[in-house]
């Protein structure tokens, strides 16, 4: 309650400041004990190969619950943290929580092929990121094939020289690097073409009207041959009917990753949902 009290008392000495801005600085304040007391969570997404039914791979996806404040999603509390320049230490996190879970399930000789983290602009434009990548898969002993680095385009246009030469430290390392929502931001074609991506994930936004218009079939189609012509992998995301997912596999899309096949799940459930291997059957119903 002493945040309640401290919270009044804000705004009393600045009532210009308007309720979005008080609520910020109270995330902000909260997210940063999260992170200290190690509270936040990652879940996994599976991402299923449409032509063999296979685990592609998962996604980690960071999961937030405070105590007072409940359960905030990251939509939310990842802006905070790059403005607040706590999304290195989120991100430093992350990865060294999602690379030991990857050493456990290659130790356990659970299938999981690869685990993909988010990486915000701010950690693309850090000059340290390379050499801690490096270190995190050197202290939990996984193969860099197996971790794969998801960057937005918003990455590739705030500095395209210096993402330039991070990618391809990276991909030298032997991580794998993924173009995430792409279709959304204002990056040029030719920056994708030049940039060392070996896997292009399709914005969900796509996928709203996706069967009931021609049109966003065509653009789908079309990125996915670009894709395909630069050696990508293409991913769906947001895949949630079975429809959808037929229609993609006709169109020549290599991986989905959606609610139709699974929710983001926190490791042990994952395990058991890689037993019961559900995602075969739904493949082919
Ligand atoms: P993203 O990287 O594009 O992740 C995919 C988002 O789509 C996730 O939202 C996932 O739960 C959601 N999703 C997956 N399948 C479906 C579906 O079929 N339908 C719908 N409606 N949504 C689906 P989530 O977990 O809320 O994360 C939102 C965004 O927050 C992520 O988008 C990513 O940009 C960011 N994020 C999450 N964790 C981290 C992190 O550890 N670091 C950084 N830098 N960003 C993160
Ligand atoms: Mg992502
Ligand atoms: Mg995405
Ligand atoms: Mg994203």
């Amino acid at each position: 309650q002493a945040k309640k009290a401290g919270r009044g008392c804000y705004r009393f000495f600045h009532p210009s400041m308007t309720r979005q801005a008080d609520d910020h600085v109270i995330l902000a304040s909260s997210l940063r004990e999260a992170i200290a007391d190690r509270r936040l969570n990652l879940v996994y997404q599976p991402q299923v190969n449409v032509l063999t039914g296979r685990l592609h791979g998962v996604e980690a996806l960071s999961r937030w619950t405070d105590p007072v404040l409940g359960t905030i999603p990251p939509g939310r509390f990842i802006p905070v943290a790059e403005e607040t320049g706590q999304i290195r230490a989120l991100g430093a996190w992350s990865l060294r929580v999602a690379c030991e879970q990857m050493a456990e399930w290659i130790a356990r000789g659970v299938a999981v092929p690869t685990v993909s983290v988010n990486l915000s602009a701010i950690q693309f434009q850090d000059p340290e990121l390379v050499s801690q990548l490096a270190t995190v898969l050197h202290q939990t002993n996984v193969p860099p094939e197996r971790l794969i680095v998801e960057l937005t385009e918003t990455t590739m246009i705030e500095n395209f020289e210096q993402t330039m030469t991070t990618a391809v430290a990276i991909r030298n390392l032997g991580i794998g690097l993924s173009m995430d929502d792409f279709g959304t931001g204002y990056s040029s074609l030719a920056n994708l073409a030049s940039l060392p991506i070996n896997e292009v994930k399709i914005d969900r936004s796509f996928m709203k009207g996706f069967g009931s218009t021609g049109n966003v079939r065509q653009v789908v189609t079309a990125i996915i041959r670009i894709g395909h012509t630069l050696g990508m992998t293409v991913i769906a995301e947001g895949v949630e009917e079975a429809e959808q997912c037929i229609q993609l596999r006709a169109i020549g899309c290599d991986v989905i990753q959606g609610y139709y096949f699974a929710h983001p799940m926190d490791a042990e459930s994952l395990d058991t949902w890689i037993r019961e291997r559900r995602f075969q059957s739904a493949l082919n119903p």
